[in-house]
């Protein structure tokens, strides 16, 4: 096979330490979903499933089936995995045929669920999703009381895996109002579970956020994305956190990403020339670039045209003109002995230089999961120590 553009390395030893640390969040009762839609933030779900089932993570979460696939190819047998959001009803079949838990949020989805599961020949575990203000998916009030008599009609049939609902934005204090609405509606529902006794295996509402930051969302089970990837979900929930700590510095979290390539090309460029496509950059004095062979289309943001850096000799070398679509150039005027074929870091750190994936998103006004998330699924990615 030949060499990639870039390349992604996922660090063991970090990703054990993040999860060290929402453990000791959480508490031991309460089980982790390790959510990994998006192909794991970016990070590559062949390569990150198997390192956090080192760390003794055997719940994975996906939006969607076709990435439920992708964790089923990569998982050990004894992990479970639950679609949170897209599943064909043709596909519900080949869900229950392989334990794949999803959610259910409407009525219609229920008897899907229990017509694939009669088709099986084995029950359907399903989660019932509630809305609780959200107001994207989630069984409404008015139903809910038929979807529990539906359950408890077809308990041979239907395993009442989980009860859910999805805070709309719990990273920022300012939707705490709303946040707080949420779970007393969740807490409605549950009512309402109890008083037909018809009880879900896991009761589950947080993401990162609430799961660092509000103990009272935790229930049976979390659901963490980005948190475990090393970052905090917002500046609101870490300060949050050194208030509760009474810490003036916390940094358990640690990205576990590292984004590398190398120099394709080195050439000098004379006072006045242009460098790249248009006008966009010229030199103001007699240069050093080097070319980079990746671009926009490797997922590297064009918005860090001539304002982004990259470390080569563990010093940071400033992006000169546009990024294009496969290459783009820095310049290297200032840093001795840079030989094609030279390691460049993208994201992570060389030396004593770091560049941090927030150092992107200031500029490009991307999200850090909108950025990583981004990343194509060709980009190799292994897991090192
Ligand atoms: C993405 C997602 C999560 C994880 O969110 P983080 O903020 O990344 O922890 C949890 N639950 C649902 C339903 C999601 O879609």
């Amino acid at each position: 096979m030949v060499k990639h553009s870039s390349r992604i390395f996922l660090n063991q030893t970090a990703l054990k330490g993040n999860f060290n640390f929402i453990r000791k969040k959480v508490g031991d009762n309460v089980r982790i979903s390790s959510v990994v839609k998006a192909n794991a933030y970016g990070h590559g779900i062949g390569t990150f499933v198997p390192m956090a089932e080192k760390c003794g993570i055997n719940h994975f979460a996906t939006a969607s089936a076709f990435e439920a696939e992708e964790v089923l190819d990569a998982c050990s047998q004894s992990s479970s995995i639950m679609i949170m959001g897209l599943l064909y009803n043709e596909d519900m079949k080949w869900a229950v045929k392989n334990n794949i838990e999803f959610y259910t949020f409407n009525l219609d989805k229920l008897q899907s669920a229990l017509d694939a599961a009669l088709e099986v020949g084995k029950p359907a575990k399903i989660h019932l999703e509630v809305e609780t203000g959200a107001n994207r998916t989630g069984l409404q009030a008015d139903e809910f009381g038929k979807a529990l008599s539906f359950l408890k009609k077809h308990q041979e049939h239907l395993i009442f895996e989980g009860l859910c609902t999805h805070f709309g934005g719990a990273e920022s204090l300012s939707n705490q109002f709303k946040i707080d609405s949420q779970h007393k509606r969740y807490k409605e529902f549950l009512k309402q579970c109890s008083a037909k006794s018809v009880m879900p295996k896991y009761r589950h509402i947080a993401c990162s956020a609430a799961a660092l930051a509000y103990k009272d969302t935790l229930y049976d089970m979390v659901r963490i994305g980005v948190a475990q990837y090393g970052f905090w979900p917002s500046p609101d929930i870490y300060y949050m956190h050194l208030q509760e700590t009474g810490k003036k510095k916390e940094n358990t979290l640690k990205r576990i990403f590292n984004w590398k390539t190398d120099i394709m090309d080195l050439r000098s460029v004379k006072a006045g020339e242009f460098i790249g496509y248009g006008t966009a950059y010229q030199a103001t004095h007699d240069m050093d670039i080097a070319v980079l062979p990746l671009g926009y289309s490797n997922g590297y943001p064009r918005a860090l045209s001539n304002r982004g850096h990259v470390l080569i000799g563990g010093k940071k070398a400033p992006i000169v003109g546009l990024i294009n679509m496969n290459l783009f150039m820095v310049d290297v005027s200032h840093i001795n002995d840079v030989k094609v074929g030279d390691e460049v870091v993208l994201i992570g750190r060389q030396n004593n230089n770091v560049i941090n994936i927030s150092s992107f998103t200031d500029f490009t006004q991307l999200l850090n999961n909108e950025m990583l998330s981004r990343l194509p699924s060709a980009i190799p990615r292994k897991a090192i120590k």
